[in-house]
């Protein structure tokens, strides 16, 4: 019913456009100031978006035809309308109300010509008047809640791919769905990962040469990883490539098995294929069309623990690894392995831009990443050859490098796998760089890196047992207040910055101290300008050639999402969604809440222009005290395996020791911890399960998960002595 209404409304929208177009181009042809480009008209419009529009992404000035503008994913735009100088009069021009249920926003907006398809958390998909923020259609996919629990860090979603009339999208619980870009009605979809065995989507898809090109993450749950290619027009499935090697002697069918068995099988150990390995493909994605090679980065080894995946030992091919195929047939054609055998969860998942630059008098060819390792690493893009890497930023897993292979030298001390004892990792599983993509201005030759500081100490669990819901990494991850050495290395490296890097001479070029580490992804342009928002609430502007804070803006939100540029009718535009969240959000406990705005975290779509004057949505007060938590009456054994539980089942979600980065419901507060019925009837019973708090009862005994309530309110209480709650007095006690 709704696709009818819909498809009314923009059957009789051509006549509408072609008037308005006809009366706005004679009025722009002659006031465009000149630093709008007047750029091809090929690929204005998404039915006339082809592959030849997506290899020439660069040539569009106002477009942002594809996730990272262009299949190089450099995230430069050539307009200049918005500048260093006039910067300080941007305003809002409109804004989109996401709504929902407060959960992360991490997409990149395409724009071609002036519509806009943005996505939002559960994979929703939004097509939108670029101009106006009048809503043209939208998409529900209608994720189940319960796939929640089955991903590491919200049901974020990066973006769509746009290509002849269609847009794609990949959806949380793991469906791979082509949209009619006018009607938002589905032309196909295709499952290619399931949610029930712990694969989720966040990534956008990338559309080359006629195929849709789609990852999967899972690699906290003791997963393989795979990239698969869809004929776009049909959904059927080309291709699949397996990043880590199966079962021996059984064949997958697909490109992957012969470079599996040559040359990754006999980097494993053990019987791995029963913990999965590892190597999703949850993200990083490039194309280079001279060349003909995809390039896929592959998150960390899974389980995390190197002991419990592959006795400890060998490279285990493809994790934590660049590789470079070809889209039209997924053949192996080069890899670049990071972290040998990665026990730390530093994934090589992260964008990788492509660009030619001169280096030591040679003009190379190159592939730049800065991955979760902190080492900013490039490579030859043509052989996969090593170029060279630097650290950006703190770090002490490794301790050199070799300068001929790349192949890093671990801290030996680092494997608290095999050595059995704790180790205290800069940087954490968080990364020095997560997803939050950076940009590389050609103009500049700078890359613009958001750069997080932070520690964690990884420890081995005594016993790897499968579970059923939840995190998978055979490690035991310590309550902060028990660390008292994480606690003091994290006061000294819980920050984040946004840094300009030289990737020629492999040396910073300047940093902006941003203060909070968990923050937004940049954008660059020939304004000599560099975007980005934190998880503060606020979106700014930097000089991009020394880093100089130029403008800044209250959102009353915090923002992990990328930012774009675009310009329609000669007027640029830069849009950026709020909604704070992600891995550190949710699982980091103390450290999120007190490094976020912490303002409910209502989302937005924020569209800027130089003299708009829309407020800006501010999001209703927070209750500003809770209640009094139940007194506490179980002993301390049953508060310490109530810890031991709630660390290894709730913490990734509700956050370290029981308190919430601010996402998701802090327990300490709800109303069912002094009710032990429904405490039961949500854990076990799944009562909670159509808002993403799935059934703990395969894995948790009704004894087990009332320990549980008991050290929250063990914590609720101790927490309030440290007052770190405000509370309400009690209220006079009710039935139940
Ligand atoms: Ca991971």
């Amino acid at each position: 019913m709704m696709d009818r209404t819909i498809g009314v409304r923009l059957r009789a929208l051509p006549i509408m456009v072609l008037l308005t177009m006809s009366a706005t181009a004679a009025a722009a042809a002659s006031q465009v100031p000149p630093e709008v480009h007047q750029t091809a008209t090929a690929c204005r419009s998404a039915s006339a978006v082809d592959g030849s529009c997506l290899v020439h992404a660069q040539r569009y000035d106002n477009e942002w035809l594809t996730y990272g503008r262009t299949y190089n994913q450099q995230r430069f735009s050539p307009l200049r309308q918005i500048n260093a100088q006039n910067v300080n009069n941007l305003g809002l021009a409109w804004y989109y109300d996401i709504g929902g249920d407060h959960r992360v926003q991490e997409s990149t907006p395409l724009v071609v010509g002036d519509v806009m398809y943005v996505t939002a958390a559960w994979s929703r998909v939004i097509a939108l008047n670029a101009t106006t923020g009048k809503v043209l259609w939208t998409f529900d996919p209608h994720v189940p809640r319960e796939s929640g629990a089955h991903g590491c860090c919200g049901p974020a979603n990066r973006g769509v791919a746009v290509w002849r009339g269609r847009v794609f999208v990949g959806t949380y619980d793991g469906r791979l769905i082509a949209l009619s870009a006018a009607t938002g009605r589905m032309i196909w979809s295709v499952r290619t990962a399931s949610w029930r065995n712990d694969y989720t989507i966040t990534g956008a898809p990338l559309v080359v040469k006629g195929r849709v090109i789609i990852g999967n993450g899972g690699g906290e749950f003791a997963n393989r990883g795979y990239v698969t290619a869809y004929d776009a027009r049909t959904g059927k499935e080309d291709w699949r490539f397996y990043t880590v090697p199966g079962k021996p002697g059984v064949r997958d069918g697909q490109p992957s098995d012969g470079v599996l068995n040559r040359i990754a099988r006999p980097t494993w150990h053990g019987q791995y294929w029963k913990v999965g390995g590892g190597g999703t493909v949850w993200d990083g994605l490039s194309y280079d069309p001279r060349l003909d090679l995809l390039y896929v980065g592959t998150d960390n080894g899974s389980p995390w623990n190197g002991e419990v995946r592959s006795q400890g030992r060998g490279a285990n091919l493809f994790i934590t690894s660049i590789l470079a195929l070809r889209p039209e047939t997924g053949q192996y054609v080069w890899h670049f392995q990071e972290v040998p055998g990665d026990v730390w969860d530093y994934s090589a998942t992260q964008q990788m831009i492509l660009a030619n630059l001169r280096i030591g008098g040679r003009d190379r060819r190159v592939l730049m990443q800065a991955p979760k390792d902190g080492l900013f690493v490039i490579v030859d893009r043509a052989t996969g050859k090593f170029i060279s890497a630097k650290p950006f930023t703190d770090i002490n897993w490794a301790l050199g490098i070799n300068p001929r292979t790349g192949r890093p030298k671990e801290n030996p001390q680092a494997f608290y796998d095999i050595r059995k004892r704790r180790w205290l990792a800069i940087p954490g599983p968080g990364g020095a760089h997560n997803w939050q993509p950076m940009s590389y201005d050609p103009r500049t030759g700078l890359v613009y890196l958001p750069v997080m500081d932070a520690a964690f100490t990884y420890a081995a669990a005594k016993h790897f047992v499968r579970r059923s819901v939840g995190w998978n990494t055979g490690d035991h991850f310590i309550p902060l207040p028990e660390n008292p050495a994480a606690i003091h290395a994290i006061e000294k490296h819980l920050t984040g910055y946004l840094v300009a890097w030289n990737p020629r001479t492999q040396r910073q070029a300047w940093a902006a101290q941003i203060g909070t580490p968990w923050n937004g992804g940049v954008v660059s342009t020939a304004g000599n300008l560099v975007f980005q928002g934190d998880s503060m609430g606020r979106f700014a502007a930097f000089r991009a050639t020394d880093g100089k804070r130029l403008w800044t803006v209250a959102t009353h939100t915090g923002i992990v999402a990328p930012p774009i540029t675009y310009a329609v009718d000669g007027q640029q535009y830069v849009a950026v969604e709020t909604g704070w969240g992600g891995a550190f959000a949710l699982a980091a406990g103390k450290l999120a809440r007190d490094t976020q705005i912490n303002q409910g975290n209502v989302p937005h779509l924020l569209v800027f222009k130089l003299g708009g004057h829309v407020a800006m949505p501010v999001p209703p007060p927070r209750p500003a005290r809770w209640p009094l938590p139940p007194k506490l009456t179980a002993d301390s054994g049953t508060v310490a395996q109530g810890r031991a539980h709630y660390q290894q089942f709730c913490s990734a979600c509700h956050g370290d020791s029981a308190v919430s980065g601010g996402v998701l419901p802090d327990l300490r507060h709800v109303a069912a911890l002094g009710v032990p019925a429904l405490w039961q009837r949500i854990v076990r019973g799944g009562a909670l399960r159509s808002g993403g708090m799935v059934s703990f009862a395969s894995d948790l005994t009704a004894a087990q998960a009332e320990s549980i309530r008991d050290y929250v309110i063990y914590r609720a209480n101790e927490t309030l002595r440290q007052a770190e709650l405000p509370t309400s007095p009690p209220q006079p006690a009710r039935r139940h």
